[in-house]
């Protein structure tokens, strides 16, 4: 069964409300015959409304950047899964690196957000990878797996069908270095093996695991021919529009 590419951007803190507003509606339109290819944007969470207005009825998808896993509470500063579902999301970036390392967030902490978000009938793009230090140490199998177990655990084979991992090595993530598709393909098997063993192939089939980490459009075609790559996350290249809207059009099948 094939799965179609996946493409998502993650525009970190970067947008206001009227610029996030401007390039969702140029961007609607510039991917409205795109039918091969599942396109999502990642707005900060004050513009996740207006985004949602905005490409309303197209086929594009939005998601939060964060989520809390509790459903209401005093937890200041906090945003809740039904919160983000009301905005206007359908997906949910969890246990991004930088969110890992700058908020000291564990696979504990990925893990609830991920049975919060299935409860709240929000689709995870659950991020996981190694650092450079890992890497060099030859530790990128056993970081991966430690990731996968913990932030998976008690997550059934069908909400894993439906989950989109993205491989971001930390290394590559806004330094303009790109693993090469053989590093991100071996790693990429790597995930996809596990997800077989742990819940069956049919659930390993259907996962998307996609690479994030300095995707850009002169990179994304030669990625996506790796048979394990999925489609990518993408940050500095998904802030304008057009180079975007090229990394869209690049991971296409017919392109690759
Ligand atoms: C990311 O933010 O997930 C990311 C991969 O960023 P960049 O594309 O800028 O490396």
């Amino acid at each position: 069964m094939a799965r179609l590419p996946f493409i998502a951007a993650n525009w970190k803190m970067y947008k206001t409300v009227g610029e996030a507003v401007v390039f969702a509606k140029e961007f609607r339109l510039a991917v409205k015959d795109i039918v091969d290819v599942e396109t999502v944007v990642g707005p900060p969470f004050t513009a996740l409304h207006a985004v949602a207005e905005a490409l309303r009825n197209s086929n594009v998808g939005i998601a939060a950047q964060d989520m809390y896993w509790e459903r209401e509470g005093a937890f200041t500063g906090e945003v809740s899964p039904a919160m983000i579902r009301e905005a206007g999301a359908e997906y949910v970036i969890i246990g991004h690196s930088e969110r890992r390392r700058l908020f000291s967030e564990s696979d504990a902490f990925v893990n609830r957000k991920l049975i919060a978000a299935y409860a709240a009938g929000l689709w995870p793009i659950v991020c996981i990878g190694e650092t450079l230090e890992e890497r060099e140490r030859n530790e990128t199998t056993p970081v991966l797996d430690h990731q996968l177990k913990f932030g998976l655990d008690a997550i059934t084979a069908e909400q894993v069908g439906d989950l989109v991992i993205a491989y971001e090595p930390v290394w590559a993530i806004g330094t303009g270095k790109t693993a090469t598709a053989a590093q991100a393909q071996e790693a990429h098997h790597h995930i996809r093996g596990r997800l077989r063993q742990w819940f069956g192939a049919d659930a390993a089939e259907k996962c998307h695991v996609i690479y994030g980490g300095s995707v850009k459009p002169d990179n994304i075609a030669e990625l996506m021919r790796e048979p394990d790559v999925d489609g990518g996350l993408v940050g500095g290249a998904s802030l304008e529009v057009r180079s975007f809207v090229d990394i869209v059009t690049n991971s296409r099948p017919a392109t690759v």
